[in-house]
């Protein structure tokens, strides 16, 4: 079996580990590119959102490696992300790709749906190694994501830009390539130490700014222009909420036991926007409503034609916690000078609010 999967931020760390434990055959497509992109916008319907464009793109790049399975995932919510599945596989049919289909709906089998699909993808491996594969993979996951937190504090204050990425892109590779837990351990040690000594302006005291919006285009760089990075360049510091290893321990262990990590953030938003409208547009409400008293701004990034994120947009200005908000729709229309000009644009304005209250005290 050769399985292709799409990509999603830093997850395919995770799923190398994981596929590996379990007698490999994944067939893991080239990072997300411009040739990604147009694949997956020349055989989308226009009008539908990013995400379903670049892992269309994906699952293509997948079949042209020969894969002769493919893992579309899907959701249960009131959203697009429903039709993902049925959608993309019909157009890699029409397209004439020969492969089975594995629809990993997440939402509605969560760590048991996970667990058959890893035991039908090891050709019925014992439990046992089932449940090591995929704790060795959540493993890294939570590894590369400690390491990618301390990186959106570090670029924001080091002294010569780009040192922190390049380590994180160092600490990935050897994150990727650790074996068993022990050598994962020290590598994590390593470059936490290595980016805790990064030359710094000590002096410095850099505004803040929280990333919110739909899950897909917050996590995937590619998608966003690499917006955090940007902004480190500026010298902020980024604050997102979403990461994958906080996703995977919720959605397949914690909301299990009845822990909702999202009920702070619903309660937050509940004034203004009362139920699931799909996707992350209730959370977007919610999270403005929390962290207006601890950032200084807000990015929010939304697919251009997501449902969701266009609604909480339009609620978002009417909340009485106020804080700047800079929304970013992310298609593949998006320009890059453009986009740079407005970042450019907030933070002056971020920094320039801090300037005045500072005074004002
Ligand atoms: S949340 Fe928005 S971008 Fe994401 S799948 Fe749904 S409609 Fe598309």
């Amino acid at each position: 079996m050769r399985v292709g999967i799409s990509h999603l931020g830093n997850i395919s760390v995770m799923i190398k580990a994981w596929s590996q434990r379990l007698g490999g055959g994944l067939i893991l497509p080239p990072p997300n590119s411009q040739r990604t992109l147009s694949l997956g916008v020349k055989y989308s319907p226009e009008g539908l959102c990013l995400p379903f464009k670049l892992t269309l793109g994906n699952l293509i790049e997948a079949c042209e490696l020969g894969a002769d399975t493919l893992v579309i995932t899907g959701g249960d919510g009131i959203c697009r992300l429903g039709y993902y599945a049925k959608t993309q596989e019909k157009i890699l049919r029409d397209l004439g790709y020969n492969f089975e289909i594995i629809n990993l709906s997440l939402s509605q089998q969560r760590v048991w749906g996970l667990l058959k699909l890893s035991k039908r993808l090891s050709n019925n491996a014992s439990w046992f190694r089932v449940i090591s594969a995929l704790r060795f993979g959540i493993t890294k996951q939570i590894a590369v994501d400690k390491i990618e937190r301390l990186v959106q504090k570090v670029r924001a204050v080091e002294l010569v830009k780009g040192t922190a990425n390049r380590l994180y892109a160092k600490a990935i590779e050897a994150i990727d390539n650790a074996d068993d837990y022990n050598t994962l351990k020290k590598v994590q040690i390593d470059y936490t130490d290595q980016l805790n000594h990064v030359a710094r302006d000590t002096q410095a005291k850099p505004p803040i700014v929280g990333i919110i919006g739909e899950f897909y285009v917050t996590l995937e760089p590619f998608a966003n222009q690499n917006v955090e990075s940007e902004l480190g360049k500026l010298g902020v510091e980024v604050r997102r909420r979403t990461f994958i290893s906080a996703w995977a321990k919720f959605s397949f262990f914690f909301n299990y036991l009845g822990l909702n990590e999202k009920s702070k953030i619903h309660k937050a938003a509940r004034p203004y926007l009362k139920r699931d409208i799909g996707g992350d547009g209730w959370e977007t409400v919610g999270e403005k409503v929390l962290h207006a008293r601890e950032y200084d701004g807000l990015i929010h990034l939304a697919p251009f034609t997501c449902m969701p994120e266009t609604v909480a947009q339009n609620i978002m200005p009417s909340t009485k916690e106020n804080i700047p908000v800079l929304t970013i729709l992310c298609d593949e229309q998006m320009n890059r000078t453009g986009m740079l000009t407005r970042l450019e644009a907030f933070v002056d304005l971020l920094k320039s609010k801090r300037r005045a209250g500072n005074n004002t005290q």
